[in-house]
């Protein structure tokens, strides 16, 4: 695929340079905004396409970021919600690299710790940091253990 415009891409307008995430599972699109930090008052020019045609998987979501290209991190944390996406780097219209995602083993400042009385939930300035194990997060300071739901707690 490298070097070559995907073609599923044409369902919403081709960027000439960004970051494309695709097979998305349908529904999460919002999600990975969120998870990538991405909201209604960041600058990114974006694209979401949710509930699109696939011939592999019936049905997905697809979001394409203008003039940004995703870092391996950022990109991992993607996997937490849509462990089969796959990050496309476009330069100049073209696919530039191709990533996949892999679950992080940590999580620094991406996830709110459910504990109230965690001291990353104190007037202290210290980030949450969780421990990625079978699909749960372990938060590192209180052994609070999320299992289910993820998304509500994404900072
Ligand atoms: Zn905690």
């Amino acid at each position: 695929m490298i070097g070559k415009i995907p073609e599923e891409g044409l369902m919403i307008r081709p960027i000439r340079d960004g970051t494309v995430i695709d097979h998305i599972p349908p529904g999460e699109a919002f999600h990975v905004l969120r998870i990538l930090g991405i909201t209604g008052t960041t600058s990114e020019c974006l694209s979401v396409a949710t509930n699109v045609e696939s011939k592999v998987s019936g049905c997905k979501d697809i979001v394409k970021i203008s003039n940004r290209e995703l870092k391996k991190e950022e990109v991992d944390r993607i996997a937490l919600i849509a462990p089969k996406a796959t990050i496309n780097i476009i330069r100049n219209f073209r696919v530039a690299d191709k990533l996949s995602v892999h679950i992080p083993k940590r999580l620094t400042g991406v996830i709110k710790c459910p504990n109230p009385g965690c001291i990353s939930n104190s007037d202290e300035p210290i980030p949450s940091k969780f421990k990625v194990e079978n699909g749960t997060l372990r938060c590192h300071y209180c052994d609070n253990v999320i299992t289910r739901d993820i998304v509500s707690y994404i900072i």
